[in-house]
């Protein structure tokens, strides 16, 4: 019986694990859990799964009386990491304060199923650090992740690079010109994955794919010129190793979460997953794979000259993303506006090595307050 605390157990990642959870209430025990926000959601998880602690991240209060005890903001989810009943800390929170529990979990010898993106991008240097240096393990949930995680296991001498695919969004075939009037409403329409807004967004921007290249990168402790982007509009292969001699090894399934989230669980078992719909390769009839339209799509271009760049300067491009985001999705700026928000801040950030938390987390606060700067003075 493994101890699971699920942290964002409201959102798109932590509603798929409660239903991964719910398969195998003989093996895993859900411990602990945190919202932000939905905390009217600790009630039905109350009923379903009876965990003894519930953390709320922000300042709201719940509407009742919860059986579980309640605990409060980052020093709740730390607490929670390293509740000795917990065996695997599930990050699916939003934002940078997954980094924190993370750290934790790390630091109690415990293994981290990681989806939150932040947590390696914004922090990577940092984490590697604490990961190098203590017993605990990262097994990563982002679905390219998982796919080259259980691909590249034994191979890292045979490889000659790693290639993460990207659906290309929603505005894959629309011309350039076109993108300057891309509402909020036709980037949250993406073609093969339902995912929380934020999220979905930089999938559109391909932002996305430009942070799954920062994951990988401190992952897998791969150069990032070993790592290419593949646009594969089917979704159906997640990654791919390109070996030494020519052959690859590809990873397939239907685009399902819940498929990377029981195995981050279970690894290095793997169990049955009769709630997901196997792939059926003859439904698809054709896989297409595409180069990406840097010129198109810049937010991929700043993500690789961002880590080329290293120490501070992904936090930087992650902090000022997030803000540009949600500027966008608030109708203040357009959506090609979001590129040149991030790359006016990485302008005039001064780098640092990156190799404290304090210094990690400075430049993140420092690049939302200018990306915030540059947005109001925009349309001025
Ligand atoms: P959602 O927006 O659906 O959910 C986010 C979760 O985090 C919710 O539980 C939310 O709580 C909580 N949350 C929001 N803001 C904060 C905050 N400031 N502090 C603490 N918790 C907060 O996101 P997703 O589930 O889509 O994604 C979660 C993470 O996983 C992201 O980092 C994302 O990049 C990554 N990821 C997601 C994938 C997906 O398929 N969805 C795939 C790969 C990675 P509440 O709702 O109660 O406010
Ligand atoms: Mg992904």
């Amino acid at each position: 019986m493994k101890g699971i605390a699920l942290l964002g157990a409201s959102g798109s990642i932590g509603q798929n694990t409660l239903r991964v959870l719910e398969l195998y209430r003989d093996r895993f025990k859900l411990i602990g859990v945190s919202v932000h926000m939905n905390v009217e959601m600790l009630f039905e998880i109350e009923k379903k799964f009876n965990p003894s602690i519930a953390v709320i991240t922000s300042q709201k209060e719940p509407p009742g009386k919860l059986k579980a005890k309640v605990l409060k903001g980052v020093d709740g989810l730390i607490e929670l990491a390293e509740n000795p009943e917990v065996d695997i800390v599930v990050v699916a929170t939003a934002g940078t304060i997954g980094v924190f529990p993370t750290i934790k979990a790390l630091q109690c010898g415990k293994r981290v199923a990681l989806a939150n993106k932040e947590t390696l991008v914004s922090f990577g240097p940092f984490v590697k650090k604490v990961w190098d240096e203590t017993e605990g393990e990262i097994v990563p949930i982002d679905s390219e992740h998982s796919a080259l995680f259980q691909l590249i296991e034994g191979r890292k001498k045979e490889l000659d690079r790693l290639i993460i695919t990207a659906s290309g969004g929603p505005f894959r075939d629309w011309p350039k010109e076109k993108l300057e009037n891309v509402t909020p409403e036709d980037a949250l329409k993406h073609p093969t994955w339902r995912m929380g807004r934020k999220i979905t967004v930089d999938s559109a921007t391909l932002m996305n794919k430009g942070l799954e290249v920062i994951e990988a990168h401190y992952l897998f402790d791969i150069s990032v010129d070993k790592i290419e982007v593949l646009i594969h509009p089917q979704s159906v292969i997640h990654g791919m190793l390109k070996l030494k001699d020519g052959a690859f090894l590809a990873h397939m399934s239907v685009p399902d979460m819940k498929i990377p989230i029981l195995y981050s669980l279970t690894y290095p078992d793997r169990l049955p997953l009769p709630i997901v719909k196997p792939l059926d390769l003859i439904e698809y009839k054709k896989l297409e794979f595409y180069k990406p339209d840097y010129d198109k799509f810049p937010a991929l271009r700043i993500a690789y000259e961002s880590i080329n760049e290293g120490g501070t300067v992904p936090a930087v491009m992650n902090g000022a993303n997030e803000v540009a985001v949600h500027a966008f999705l608030d109708g203040r700026i357009k959506f090609t506006d979001i590129p040149r928000v991030i790359e006016s801040v990485i302008t005039s950030h001064k780098k640092g090595s990156g190799n404290t938390i304090e210094e990690l987390v400075e430049a993140d606060r420092w690049s939302r307050e200018e990306a915030t700067r540059i947005i109001e003075n925009l349309y001025r």
